[in-house]
């Protein structure tokens, strides 16, 4: 018998998948804005600890299991996100689009290319 890997089409139905989760669980109830940012920082950290005291170098040749560990701190951190923006119906893709547009228009590729600084040091 084989199972088939589960997949997620769109941000949809991974958020569509994530409240089923949370209902199964009666976690709704722990779902308000303020704690999914908190466990979406709690993710991030658990995510920047794999690249401590990396060198850059180092961070760029991960080996497989760190890889593996990395992923799968990068998955917590996609669907706590994924979840606030349902729970604050927050279009996530429509505000990508957004902020991209800004950031072309701070960022401007002639004015900035190769410069790490930030818009307002321009
Ligand atoms: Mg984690």
């Amino acid at each position: 018998m084989s199972t088939k890997p589960r997949q997620f089409a769109s941000i949809d139905e991974l958020q569509t998948y994530l409240l089923s989760y949370a209902k199964e669980r009666d976690w709704e109830q722990f779902h308000a804005p303020k704690n999914l940012v908190m466990a979406l920082s709690v993710e991030v950290a658990e995510l920047t600890e794999h690249f401590q005291w990396l060198s850059e170098e180092q961070s760029k040749t991960l080996g497989p299991d760190k890889l593996a560990e990395v992923t799968a701190e990068m998955a917590d951190v996609f669907m706590y996100l994924a979840r606030l923006a349902q729970v604050l119906d927050v279009d996530i893709l429509a505000a990508c689009a957004a902020k991209s547009e800004d950031n072309e228009q701070r960022y401007p590729p002639d004015k900035v290319r190769g410069s790490a600084k930030k818009y307002s040091e321009y």
